[in-house]
């Protein structure tokens, strides 16, 4: 399924009314984070055919173009068994199951990344969403810190920080 603009407002449109408490879980399109970005060389770089040919077209446009999942596309979301959540562009273990929260709301959080893995910036909502969202805002974007790929969102949740992420962008490996 191709998550085109038109499916995106589509589910923007309808998320802002079943998800008041955390509007600012609809978020727009990051920019991509390429290995020169703001200045940042990537320990892990790829060209762009190289990342078109391991990511399917729905990974690509979440993971190097900055798009969000529809809700409970990803199965994470509610996978709750003991193991560790790793970067499906380079293998970085990102997020452990003992910070895993499972929310209603059909994406995958954790309260924390393990230590040195997600790097941050700030990532502007586009104002063509302003509609069902109220003004523009500015979010919190993660991304892995090895890669560059991106990863969501933190977003503030019952006034605690939570890291809002596309399952598209992670690969679980259990506890044996
Ligand atoms: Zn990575």
């Amino acid at each position: 399924m191709s998550l085109s603009k038109q499916t995106r407002r589509t589910f923007l449109g309808s998320a802002a009314v079943s998800v008041a408490a955390a509007p600012t879980l609809l978020g727009g399109q990051a920019r991509a984070h390429t290995p020169t970005d703001e200045g940042v060389t990537y320990e892990v770089t790829r060209s762009e055919a190289e990342w078109r040919e391991m990511l399917s077209e729905d990974q690509y446009r979440i993971m190097r173009e900055g798009a969000t999942e529809p809700r409970f596309n990803s199965q994470l979301w509610e996978q709750m068994s003991a193991g560790h959540y790793h970067c499906r562009g380079c293998d970085l273990t990102l997020y452990g199951s003992d910070q895993k929260i499972m929310l209603l709301i059909g994406w995958v959080f954790f309260h924390h990344s393990h230590a040195n893995a997600v790097l941050t910036s700030i990532d502007v909502v586009p104002a063509e969403y302003g509609d069902s969202l109220g003004e523009s805002e500015n979010m919190m974007e993660a991304h892995c810190r090895r890669c560059g790929s991106h990863l969501g969102h933190i977003i503030s949740y019952e006034e605690s920080p939570l890291h809002c992420i596309n399952g598209a962008s992670l690969v679980f490996h259990a506890d044996a």
